[in-house]
C-alpha cells in the first residue's frame, strides 16, 4: 500500500490546488499536466524543464499512477493482457489490442469484480469486491496511451468491456471518460461503454450529451432464457431495456451494438436468430457474436462454426447486420475475468 499521490489520476484543477498547497507556482502544473497527457513523459526526470527540487519533491510525495503491474501476457496476435495490483491488492485486466489497420484498443475494467451475477462471466463468478475509482480507470487508458506513444503509435479506442458493470460506478466511469476525451484526445466516437442492461442509467448516460458507443450486453431475446443467464433481466426486462436502448439512440443518433456470446445449444439455433432479428427490428443496430468462452463456473458450451455461420445468416435473413468478433488473445485467456482466474489457481 502507498500513500504516495497518484499524479495521473487528477484533473488539472486538482493538480493545481496540490501545486498550489506546495507553494508552487500555477504554471508548473500546466507544465507537468502537459508532459503528463501530451508528452507522454513516464517518469518525473522526463520532465526536464522543472527545477531540480520540485521534481525530487515529486519523486517522494508523488507517482505517475497507483496501478502496479502483476502479471502480463503477450499473445502470438500481438494482444497484450495484464493484471493490475490496486493500492489495496485488488487485481483487475486491461487488454490492449493492435490491429492491423494500425487501430489500437485498450479494453479496460470498470471494477473489481462485479455484482451482476451473469452465471458465464469469471467476473460474474467472483462476485463484487468494489468499484474503481475515477483515477484507477482512467490510470489504465493513460498507461496505454503513454506505452502506444512510446512505441509511436497511437491509441485509438477505449472499449470498457474489461471487469465490471461500468453503469453501476457511474460517476467515476464518466468522469474517467470526460478525461479521455479531454486530456488524451481520444474522441467520445471511439469510446464504446458495454452495460449489461441497467435501464434508468442507461436513460442518464443518454442525457450526458457524449457520443459514447454503447454496447449492450443481450445474449438471449426473451425474457425467460436472459433471466436464467442474467439475473439483472429480472429488474429490467427486455421490454424495459429495449425501450431505454431506443432512448439513447434517440437522443444520442448513434447506432447501437448488441453483444451476443453463442453457447451451445442455448442460444445459437435459427428459431433464436429468427426472434433476435424480431426483438431488433427497425432499430439502428449490429450484433457483435463471440462463441462463448468457457469458463471454470459455468457448463456451456462455445457453438461450432457451422451453427454460428447459420445463426448470421438468420440475422442477415431479418435485415440485421452482424460480425462474428475475432477471439483475441484467446491463447493468453484474454477473455473476461479470465487472466485473474488463471493468476489465482497458480
Ligand atoms: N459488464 C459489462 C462489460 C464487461 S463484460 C457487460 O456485461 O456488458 C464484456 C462482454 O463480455 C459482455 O458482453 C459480456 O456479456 C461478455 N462475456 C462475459 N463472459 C463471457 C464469456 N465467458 N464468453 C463470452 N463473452 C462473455
Ligand atoms: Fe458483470 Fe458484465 Fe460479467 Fe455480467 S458479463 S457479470 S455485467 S462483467
Amino acid at each position: 500500500m502507498t500513500d504516495k499521490t497518484d499524479l495521473v489520476g487528477l484533473p488539472l484543477a486538482d493538480l493545481e490546488a496540490l501545486f498550489a498547497s506546495w507553494g508552487e507556482k500555477r504554471f508548473r502544473a500546466k507544465q507537468v499536466h502537459k508532459w503528463l497527457h501530451e508528452r507522454g513523459a513516464t517518469s518525473f526526470d522526463a520532465m526536464t524543464d522543472l527545477p531540480k527540487a520540485l521534481r525530487e519533491r515529486l519523486e517522494q510525495e508523488a507517482t505517475l499512477t497507483g496501478l502496479a503491474v502483476a502479471r502480463e501476457q503477450t499473445s502470438r496476435d500481438g494482444t497484450v493482457k495484464r493484471l493490475y495490483r490496486l493500492a489495496d491488492g485488488q487485481l483487475v485486466e486491461t487488454v490492449l489490442m493492435p490491429y492491423k489497420d494500425g487501430r489500437r484498443t485498450a479494453c479496460i475494467s470498470s471494477q473489481a469484480g462485479c455484482a451482476m451475477g451473469c452465471v458465464f462471466c469469471a467476473t460474474g463468478q467472483m462476485g463484487f469486491k468494489r468499484h474503481l475509482t475515477a483515477a484507477e480507470i482512467f490510470g489504465q487508458v493513460w498507461r496505454a496511451h503513454a506505452e502506444c506513444r512510446a512505441r509511436g503509435e497511437r491509441l485509438s479506442n477505449v472499449v470498457l468491456m474489461g471487469m465490471g458493470e461500468p453503469l453501476h460506478n457511474y460517476g467515476p466511469v464518466l468522469e474517467a471518460v470526460r478525461r479521455m476525451q479531454a486530456d488524451l484526445g481520444i474522441g467520445a466516437r471511439h469510446i464504446t461503454l458495454s452495460t449489461v442492461g441497467l435501464a434508468p442509467q442507461i436513460r442518464r448516460f443518454a442525457d450526458e450529451g457524449l457520443q459514447v458507443t454503447l454496447a449492450i450486453s443481450l445474449h438471449a431475446a426473451d425474457d425467460a432464457t436472459r433471466r436464467a443467464l442474467m439475473p439483472v433481466n429480472k429488474r429490467y426486462p427486455l421490454d424495459e431495456l429495449l425501450d431505454a436502448v431506443r432512448y439513447y439512440v434517440e437522443r444520442t443518433k448513434r447506432r447501437v451494438t448488441f453483444e451476443w456470446a453463442l453457447i451451445e445449444g442455448e442460444n445459437d439455433t435459427p428459431e433464436r436468430a429468427a426472434e433476435l432479428g424480431r426483438l431488433l427490428r427497425g432499430l439502428p443496430c449490429h450484433v457483435n457474436l463471440i462463441p462463448l468462452n468457457p469458463t471454470g463456473g459455468y457448463a456451456g458450451r462455445p457453438s461450432d462454426p457451422e451453427r454460428v455461420a447459420a445463426f448470421v445468416q438468420g440475422l442477415a435473413d431479418h435485415g440485421i447486420p452482424a460480425t462474428v468478433r475475432v477471439r483475441r488473445g484467446i491463447d493468453i485467456d484474454a477473455g473476461c475475468g479470465q487472466l485473474r482466474e488463471r493468476y489465482l489457481d497458480v
